[in-house]
Formats: structure tokens, C-alpha cells, sequence
């Protein structure tokens, strides 16, 4: 299903996308305020931007697929110069098509330079950070603002679940200051009333089902589950790469092993159709520098080795059906 987002629901977006379109040297002074990502980073950071009606610059990625600290202050300088205002930065640690991380540390640096906020979103690897041999990927830390994680995605929590952390929760606080009499009591947080910690303010008690879990497995039920996902990865990855029909796209990367048929895109692209069309195995591709590839993530504690011996035999018997009738 495609969904998809409707712009013109909302007025000020709807005006400010005419004015783009129609004017763009007038879109530049209704949106001054500019915020970077990587051209890996989730969607979801430029839809930030356009619920948060500013503009948004998409970074370079290097040979690794990691947005470098160079790259960026290319970047800021270039729209600075053009007279715009850089404020924030969102580094990936995890990018969701092939799980590489972004330089935190030298993107970090940057941040401190120009005095802009530096947001990390590990949805998906964040989890990995359980284990101590995985954290080398979150040197720089430090340096951030904001982490979220999402522990429904490979931690064991039941969806939904994002966790996020604010090193000075007085400066959000103090972003979304409003202050009505029904709302202040004599037990509230004098610098950080829970008004101020989100955009909404009935909210469901998510953290319960985190305490439960942590209670119920423990720290070493977590590492286990997330060391065990990593090794499936590394076995399906094997699988891959011993077979003269298949290629990675890059070396597996946690639990996500990215690769393809060695083949065309529109081959991959049947082949995908036809895999889920089995309804037996489900994969979502992704796209990076025009090369279409599967991608398969182990992140449940059902999965096991003989699923993925099967899910291989699938990709090998329909890239061999492909061939042979690829018109069917
Ligand atoms: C999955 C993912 C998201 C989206 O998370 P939601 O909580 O579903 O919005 C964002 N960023 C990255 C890197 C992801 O992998």
C-alpha cells in the first residue's frame, strides 16, 4: 500500500509549497531555519522538516554510506552563504536502507562550530548498543543533543515503543513553554513540567511495558537476543556470498544483510515480486546509487537457521524460474 502525504491538508504547507514552486527566492525568506541529514537519513527527518515548516538539506554520503564531518560544513557553509540559518542536524547511526553509520563524531564537531542541535536517530541499531562490541559505531555521543531508539524494533518490546533522551531537557522545555492554570499542580517538575516534554499531552504508559521486560529478561537476554540476530545475519550472509547467483550489496551490518541477484534492477525487482508472492518469506528492497537490492533483517526471537536456509532457497529457486520464463 502507498501511502500518500497529503500537503495540501495543511495550509501553511500548502502556501509555502506554491511560494516554492512559484517564487523560490521568496521560499528562502518564509523558511529560513535549515536542517541537515544525510541523503540516507529516514524520511521521516524531512517530513520533520515539513510539519516544522522549515527547510531541509540532504548531505553526501561517502564510500561507506556515511555522512561525513566535510561533507556537512560543505553543506552549512554553502547555505549560510545564500543566507539561510542552519539549526539542526540529525546523524543516523543505522540508516534504514543498509544499516551504515553516519561519522558522529567528526559530525559532532561540526555541530559545536556552528552551535546547531545535534540529533542521533539509532531507531534500529540503537538496540545493538546493549552489547559493548557493537559501541565503537556511537563514538562521539557525547557530542549529541537528542538519541532516540526504538526498543520495539530489536529489543523485545511490543510495538509501539521510541525511546528518546534529551541531554538538557530544560532547553526543550523551555522551546515549548506554555503554562494554563488547569494544567499546573503542586507536584509538577518546577523546570519541567510534563506539558512541556512532548507535543501531545494524554499520552499512553509506555515505559511499563519496558520496565516489565527489563524486569522479565534481564541484561543478558537482551545481549544474547541481539548477539544471536547479528550471527543469523553473518550465516545468511554466508549463504550469499557462497553462491555464485547472489552478491551482497555491502558487507552485512548488524542484523541487516543487503543484498541481490547478480542481475539487473528489473530482475531484482521480479524477483522480489515473486518472492512475496509466495506469501512464504516478505522483503522490502531498497535503492542506493541506482543499485536495487533485498534486504533481510533478523530481528524476532522465532527466526531460526533453517528459516533462512529456506528463505535462500526461495531467492535461488525464483532467480532460476526468472530466468528460464522471465515473463510469467
Ligand atoms: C525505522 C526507522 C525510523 C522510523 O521509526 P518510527 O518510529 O516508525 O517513526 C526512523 N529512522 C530510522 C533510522 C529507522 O530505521
Amino acid at each position: 500500500m502507498e501511502i500518500k502525504t497529503d500537503l495540501t491538508t495543511n495550509h501553511s504547507t500548502r502556501q509555502t509549497q506554491k511560494i516554492k514552486e512559484e517564487n523560490p527566492e521568496e521560499y528562502d525568506n518564509v523558511r529560513k531555519m535549515v536542517a541537515y541529514g544525510s541523503k540516507l537519513a529516514h524520511s521521516s527527518v524531512e517530513r520533520a522538516c515539513l510539519l516544522g515548516a522549515v527547510q531541509y538539506t540532504s548531505v553526501a554520503y561517502d564510500h561507506n554510506y556515511s555522512m561525513r564531518g566535510q561533507d556537512l560544513e560543505e553543506a552549512i557553509q554553502k547555505d549560510i552563504e545564500e543566507g539561510l540559518i542552519p539549526f539542526c542536524v540529525v546523524a543516523t547511526l543505522g540508516t534504514t536502507s543498509c544499516c551504515s553509520f553516519d561519522n558522529l563524531k567528526e559530525i559532532g564537531e561540526v555541530c559545536q562550530k556552528f552551535d546547531l542541535w545535534l540529533h542521533v536517530d539509532a531507531a534500529y541499531a540503537g538496540s545493538a548498543f546493549i552489547c559493548e562490541e557493537t559501541r565503537h559505531h556511537k563514538s562521539g555521543i557525547e557530542l549529541a543533543d537528542s538519541f532516540n531508539f526504538n526498543p520495539h524494533k530489536w529489543l523485545l518490546i511490543q510495538f509501539d515503543c521510541s525511546a528518546v533522551w534529551i541531554k538538557d531537557k530544560i532547553k526543550l522545555s523551555n522551546a515549548f513553554r506554555v503554562d494554563p492554570l488547569y494544567l499546573q499542580h503542586e507536584n509538577q517538575s518546577p523546570n519541567f513540567p510534563r506539558q512541556e516534554k512532548f507535543l501531545y499531552l494524554g499520552r499512553r504508559f509506555r515505559s511499563i511495558k519496558l520496565w516489565f521486560t527489563f524486569r522479565t529478561f534481564g541484561v543478558n537476554a537482551f545481549q544474547k537476543h541481539i548477539r544471536t540476530s547479528i550471527q543469523m545475519a553473518d550465516y545468511f550472509a554466508n549463504l550469499v556470498t557462497s553462491n555464485d547467483n547472489f552478491e551482497l550489496f555491502r558487507p552485512q551490518s548488524m542484523g541487516l544483510v543487503c543484498f541481490r541477484a547478480k542481475g539487473s534492477n528489473d530482475q531484482n525487482k521480479e524477483l522480489l515480486a515473486r518472492l512475496n508472492g509466495t506469501r512464504e518469506i516478505h522483503l522490502t528492497p531498497s535503492e542506493i546509487d541506482e543499485t536495487y537490492f533485498l534486504r533481510l533483517a533478523i530481528c524476532s526471537t522465532k527466526t531460526t537457521y533453517k528459516d533462512l536456509d529456506k528463505a535462500f532457497e526461495l531467492n535461488l529457486k525464483h532467480f532460476k524460474d526468472l530466468r528460464e520464463t522471465p515473463d510469467k
